[in-house]
């Protein structure tokens, strides 16, 4: 005869049930009070997820058929040192523990409905508590020849992974357990966000404690994870950067990311930053460069050696008599980027062109360029008894009209200030 029956009727079950029993009570309840399909399911699921916890560990509920409830608390604190309950549901449904012993009666049923997989998670994103880490997401800086040509970067970053010392427990085993600080033992923390005029009341899963309301007492806690039953980790791993990827193409890297304890581990998302390229600027698979030539090239044709993005040697060239104006632009068919998965479509490559112009030309020179480039007309129009005035180069002022940074305009006396001498008239020695 068993002193209480509370706890076994908490799973709806009776004092003689076998392992099988108590099991099958678990995985129904469990499922029907899940915080996340029932919300109001809070309260319930923890005190079924401390009842499986004791009547299924054969040493527990010995004590506790004998001597209840009061009993369990006397021997070694077990009555206070339940374990999350998200964590024993996790450890349910990923068949954690399964391998326990008194469960081998079960193992013919347990195959029958297959197995007990896990029943949330996998629906992609969702929250952090669904089985599954979120997601966790980085930049990756990437060259523009590194996206001409694909290869291989090494990538390096932190993930959150189950501690080790204490196999995601955060503690030894049969640890106490206190009141979780950060919500008061309530299992969820309420938050205000502003919502237009008004504030909106957020209630969301305590972080510190999972939910349970409950951590382990300071004097127990994993010296390695401090109680947090995760550890970070540094990670190196390398990724591959296809050919024809751009900024802000996403690479996954799958399972690769943070891990709680019963959890599957989360994805790494690596999010491509293209760096700015100091010739090349990319429009979709298009390359665009400024390229400086003499004025002879823009009159009498072009040839420029240069390299690729992805190193080759080629030779630019315009026809003979082809006239460069300043600021004209050249195509170059198929020498832009290669398409991403379809290397047969390509961009061009497309040329602007900064003609420079010589400063001075020779006064003998005048006359035979002239036979070749006529003067306007206007010129030899041009009235006897108009006055000749000479014009002399002008410089824009700096933060004058077109810009200039928004630098303020000087003064003639601040200009003076700012000369290694100092103003005229304040040197002395
Ligand atoms: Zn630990
Ligand atoms: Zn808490």
């Amino acid at each position: 005869m068993v002193k209480e029956r509370e706890y076994y009727n908490r799973l709806g079950v009776t004092p003689d049930a076998s392992q099988g029993d108590l099991k099958k009570a678990y995985r129904l309840l469990a499922l029907k009070y899940h915080p996340d399909k029932n919300p109001e399911g809070a309260e319930a699921f923890k005190k079924l997820s401390q009842a499986y916890e004791v009547l299924s560990d054969p040493q527990k509920r010995r004590v506790y058929d004998e001597g209840g409830e009061e009993a369990l608390q006397k021997s070694g604190g077990a009555g206070g040192c339940f374990r999350n309950p998200m964590d024993l549901f996790n450890m349910f449904f990923r068949g954690g523990m399964g391998s326990e012993d008194a469960e081998e009666e079960d193992e013919e049923e347990d195959e029958e409905d297959g197995g007990y997989g896990f029943p949330f998670g996998r629906r992609g994103g969702g929250g952090s508590r669904r089985g599954r880490a979120p997601p966790t997401e980085h930049r990756l800086v990437v060259s523009l020849e590194q996206l001409m040509v694909g290869g291989y970067r090494k990538f390096r970053f932190d993930r959150k992974r189950p501690c080790t010392s204490c196999s995601g427990r955060g503690g030894r085993e049969n640890a106490f357990t206190e009141t979780c600080a950060a919500c008061h033992g309530k299992g969820e923390k309420v938050s205000y966000q502003q919502l237009g005029p008004g504030l909106v009341e957020m209630r969301g899963t305590c972080v510190g404690c999972g939910g349970s309301g409950r951590v382990i007492a300071e004097a127990d806690r994993c010296n390695t994870c401090r109680g947090e039953r995760t550890v970070t980790q540094s990670k190196i791993t390398q990724v591959h950067v296809e050919r024809g990827m751009k900024d802000g193409t996403k690479v996954v890297l799958k399972g690769e990311g943070d891990q709680q304890p019963g959890e599957e581990a989360g994805d790494v998302v690596l999010i491509l930053q293209e760096k700015p390229h100091q010739t090349y600027v990319r429009d979709g698979l298009d390359l665009h460069m400024e390229m400086k030539v003499s004025l002879s090239e823009a009159l009498c044709g072009i040839r420029r050696p240069m390299t690729t993005l992805d190193n080759r040697n080629l030779t630019l060239t315009t026809p003979p008599g082809t006239v460069t104006p300043p600021g004209g632009q050249m195509r170059v068919r198929d020498e832009g980027l290669a398409m991403f998965r379809n290397p047969y479509v390509r961009g061009d490559l497309v040329v602007k062109f900064e003609v420079e112009f010589p400063d001075k030309v020779e006064a003998d020179f005048i006359s035979e360029f002239e036979a070749f480039f006529p003067r306007p007309a206007e010129d030899l129009e041009a009235p006897e008894e108009a006055e000749e005035v000479d014009m002399i180069p002008y410089d824009a002022p700096e933060g004058g009209e077109g810009g200039g940074g928004g630098r303020e305009r000087k003064t003639a006396f601040e200009e003076a200030m700012d000369t290694e001498d100092g103003p005229p008239g304040c040197r002395q020695s």
